[in-house]
């Protein structure tokens, strides 16, 4: 199995097992990280919507438990016809802890269907090295 294959494997296995009865859109994301672990998130809603988190915040969640802070890659699957791109706050929660330059693939039930970097999902972010420059002030 190839690289991309085993992370588009890793988040359609997380989002067998997202809870999103609210809105039947379940999502699953894979990082694989700098050390080339694989971590998996997926979404989970409440009743109370504004609670719930996305894929990708369950995804960083469990890499950064594991020690580590390096996203290489993300891949994110949805399902339907539009692209699960990553929403605004996650494009920020990624950028985190990714270079500009770390692939975000965007996949459906059917496999990869659009690569991006980060960089180019969130321009101008403000991210870390922008924090530690005011921080230095
Ligand atoms: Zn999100």
């Amino acid at each position: 199995m190839n690289a991309i294959d085993e992370l588009f494997e890793a988040a359609s296995a997380a989002r067998r097992n997202a809870y999103a009865p609210y809105s039947r859109f379940a999502v699953g994301a894979a990082i694989r990280s700098a050390s080339g672990a694989i971590y998996r998130g997926a979404n989970v809603e409440n009743a109370s919507y504004p609670v719930g988190a996305c894929a990708e915040t369950g995804a960083i969640a469990a890499m950064i438990v594991a020690g580590e802070r390096d996203i290489a890659e993300i891949l994110i699957v949805g399902d339907g016809d539009a692209l699960a791109t990553p929403c605004g706050a996650c494009r920020q929660r990624i950028i985190e802890f990714a270079g500009k330059d770390a692939k975000v693939l965007v996949a459906g039930p059917d496999g990869v269907r659009a690569s991006f970097s980060i960089g180019a999902l969130l321009p101008e972010a403000f991210g870390p090295s922008i924090r530690a420059s005011i921080d230095r002030q």
